[in-house]
């Protein structure tokens, strides 16, 4: 079967980097996730990844320092506290200080995001940033994932050390959670004035959610001059409200993801960053949340994770790069 002619076209635009409207969006994605149109724009975006970050991947390793029943109210979340059964959780200084020294083992972790609930305590956001500073190897980019702010206190914890932060603007916000979807632009914004560079969110995706609803979510966010977006999926967590709507089809979440890499292949992230790939996040960057006890097999996932998905070489602390093959996995001990 031929290609669909007009489909071939919103393609064609978006690989040689012409933005691409909704409605393009929208009319790709009345393909199923299995036709030659999908198979196309898949095989097209992952094209542009490989090609937009010269073949190079990176990893983020995320930590958790301070976690607990949270007001945010997240109808999809496992600390919302209105579901929850989890105690706070405050990460000791200490144990931070040895996660980052484990992290930092072969200089191939090139950044490190703290994530918090929606209630932190900035002051203990900063002292962590500083402990991530002191201990982390030279050149890692500290990225911050908390709460929402104004300007002077993102301003505080770029002063701190965070190169950084990752805010995302959910679908439904407001609805879905207890917080106002202005406050999240509002932060978004905030972050980006301060001079930090902004990982913004779609998401978290499921089922329920249309197309309409989330490229119109998707065209919102692309307005706000973040430097990289993350689409997320939705892990249904049991005992959530939004849980008995399961998760979404991967196929269809790789068209999706395929679509919107193409759509906004035009886009020039405001904060310059060496071999940082497409607008949306793609292959080429993988993040994988670790704890004091679990990071070392957790980064060697994701140097796998990197190596399988074909990326030729891995970015370094000190944005060098090393090749990854075979041999490198196995003297990391990933193999
Ligand atoms: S704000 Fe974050 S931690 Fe809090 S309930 Fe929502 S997703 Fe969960």
């Amino acid at each position: 079967m031929p290609i669909d002619a007009k489909a071939a076209e919103i393609l064609s635009r978006g690989w040689y980097k012409e933005p691409l409207e909704a409605n393009d969006c929208e009319y790709l994605m009345t393909f199923r996730d299995k036709s030659s149109e999908a198979n196309l724009a898949t095989s097209l975006a992952n094209r542009l990844v490989h090609r937009t970050c010269s073949e190079v991947g990176q990893i983020t390793a995320e930590i958790e320092v301070s976690t607990g029943p949270c007001s945010g109210n997240c109808k999809f979340c496992r600390y919302s506290e209105g579901t929850t059964s989890l105690g706070f959780n405050e990460m000791e200084d200490s144990v931070l200080a040895r996660c980052v020294e484990k992290i930092g083992g072969f200089s191939d972790v090139k950044n490190i995001r703290l994530t918090t609930c929606a209630d932190t305590d900035l002051d203990d956001l900063c002292r962590r940033v500083g402990i991530v500073k002191d201990n982390a190897r030279k050149g890692t980019r500290i990225f911050v994932n908390t709460c929402d702010m104004d300007v002077e206190d993102c301003r505080r914890i770029r002063k701190a050390g965070a190169y950084g932060a990752y805010h995302a603007c959910r679908l439904r916000e407001g609805t879905d959670t207890q917080i106002k979807k202005e406050a999240r632009m509002k932060t978004i914004s905030n972050l980006a004035e301060s001079g930090l560079a902004v990982i913004t969110g779609l998401g978290p995706i499921g089922p329920e959610h249309d197309m309409k609803e989330i490229i119109g979510s998707f065209y919102e966010i692309l307005d706000l001059k973040a430097n990289n977006l993350e689409l997320e999926i939705r892990e249904p967590v049991v005992g959530t409200p939004l849980y008995q709507y399961g998760k979404m089809n991967p196929s269809r979440v790789s068209q999706l993801r395929a679509v919107l890499t193409l759509a906004s292949s035009w886009y020039d992230s405001p904060v310059k960053s060496t071999y940082g790939g497409t607008y949306l996040s793609g292959a080429n960057s993988v993040v994988t949340k670790v704890t004091a006890e679990n990071v070392m097999s957790q980064i060697e996932a994701a140097r796998r994770k990197l190596f399988n998905s074909g990326f030729e070489r891995l970015l370094k602390t000190d944005d060098s790069t090393v090749e990854l093959n075979l041999m490198y996995l196995r003297q990391s001990g990933s193999v």
